[in-house]
């Protein structure tokens, strides 16, 4: 079983996920190498030490963010290619269904239908729209 995409049309979004993942392997990069690296790892230890986020300051808090944000990203990105190497690239998680072509060319790592995506957020508010 393997969605309707034709070779060429992976071809091009195995492309631009590789990319992407370089870019927010990058990204990751400077943000572990910048000044603020060793603080932001020292906050996060602190953080996950206490669980309590808060102890971190607002500045190392912000990086952390952004950082856990790209480490997502990046996660999704290498499910997104495991899934266009095992041939269910474009076939939603949730239904089997295949995924909508205009939703997979906005975002190449979606995993659900736009209606499976709408319940997944209903059910589970807080990870698709976290709050800060
Ligand atoms: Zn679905």
């Amino acid at each position: 079983m393997s969605s309707s995409l034709t070779a060429a049309q992976e071809k091009i979004i195995k492309a631009e996920l590789l990319d992407l993942l370089a870019n927010l392997r990058e990204d990751v990069g400077h943000e572990l190498h910048d000044q603020q690296g060793e603080r932001v790892h020292q906050a996060m230890k602190e953080a996950h030490d206490m669980g309590d986020e808060a102890s971190a300051d607002l500045e190392s808090t912000i990086n952390l963010v952004n950082m856990s944000r790209h480490l997502h990203e990046i996660k999704e990105c290498q499910e997104a290619l495991q899934r266009l190497t095992n041939g269910e690239y474009g076939l939603c998680v949730g239904c089997g269904e295949e995924i909508e072509l205009n939703r997979l060319k906005a975002n190449p790592v979606s995993s659900r239908c736009l209606s499976c995506q709408s319940k997944e957020e209903q059910q589970h508010p807080d990870v698709h729209h976290a709050s800060l």
